[in-house]
């Protein structure tokens, strides 16, 4: 298969895969359509010209397209991938022991999105993503940014609670093959949502939707990128509950700034400082 197939290929599975999801119209700009209908020629290969080996394996790219902007069929669209995720069998170990399927909440028009790796017991239990400790945390960073839960989206990688068999508490992390089967439902609510912005909790949330592996130390702080979506790799709140550093928090407060500046969100000087040691005393 050559470049131009592989696209048309991963394409076509994307589509599918949306189409399954219950999202029924897409709005392609004309140019990529065009650009679809003219093969690419590749350059030949230079004689001894270096190989540049890819770090990492990017996942694959489908047509810029966007769910038409329209508030009515947002909602029905994003209310049909609810009721499928719901209904969802795929991991049978999951169906097991899940009490619910824990989809998202929140505002499907914000411009923010978060998003975590994947439901603990309290979530289990409740149905809403980040309402345990961790979630706790989360809301309050999203009120100290300014919004509140309501204003921005919350969802995760996984949308079962990953199970614990013979644990009656503790959780784990998602395998591969669980975040690769469950990524089309978060795939499909970015793509009904089309945020402006996305937040990335922790290393598995960026593993799970970026393919990056290199951690979170490393990637966070630095916009990355999801289908044209600026994403912020940030530290997961449960890290800041085991590590109450105040650098630590101040790491994540910053990625927080340079999110609001990419909204064009007003930041006060209050707002710049905190976290700061000098104004901790
Ligand atoms: N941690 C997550 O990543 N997601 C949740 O919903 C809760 C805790």
């Amino acid at each position: 298969m050559n470049d131009y197939q592989a696209l048309l290929h991963s394409t076509e599975e994307y589509l599918q895969a949306l189409k399954e999801m219950g999202v029924q119209h897409l709005s392609v700009q004309r140019e990529t359509l065009s650009q679809l209908s003219h093969p690419i020629r590749l350059a030949p290969a230079r004689a001894f010209a270096p190989v540049a080996k890819p770090m990492v394996v990017e996942p694959k790219r489908p047509l810029a397209a966007e769910v038409q902007p329209n508030a009515a069929s947002k909602d029905e669209a994003m209310a049909s991938i609810r009721e499928r995720a719901g209904a969802c069998v795929k991991c049978p170990h999951l169906v097991k022991s899940r009490k619910n399927v824990v989809f998202g909440v929140g505002d499907i028009h914000s411009p923010l999105m978060f998003v975590g790796e994947a439901p603990g017991a309290d979530e289990d239990f409740q149905g809403e993503p980040f309402v345990g400790a961790a979630g706790q945390l989360l809301t309050r960073i999203i009120k100290t940014m300014g919004f509140s839960r309501e204003t921005v989206y919350i969802a995760n990688i996984l949308k079962c609670r990953p199970d614990t068999p013979g644990q009656s508490f503790g959780n784990r992390k998602p395998t591969a093959d669980e975040m690769k089967t469950c990524l089309p439902y978060l795939l499909a609510q970015i793509e009904v949502i089309r945020p402006k912005v996305i937040v990335a909790l922790g290393g598995t949330a960026v593993e799970g939707l970026l393919g990056r592996v290199e951690g979170i130390t490393k990637l966070r702080g630095k916009f990355l990128e999801f289908r044209e979506i600026p994403v912020m790799p940030t530290f997961h709140p449960s890290y800041l509950l085991r590590n109450q550093a105040l650098g630590e928090k101040r790491k994540v407060w910053e990625d927080m700034l340079l999110v609001l500046e990419r909204l064009g969100a007003p930041v006060s000087e209050k707002q710049r400082g905190y976290f700061l040691p000098a104004l901790a005393a």
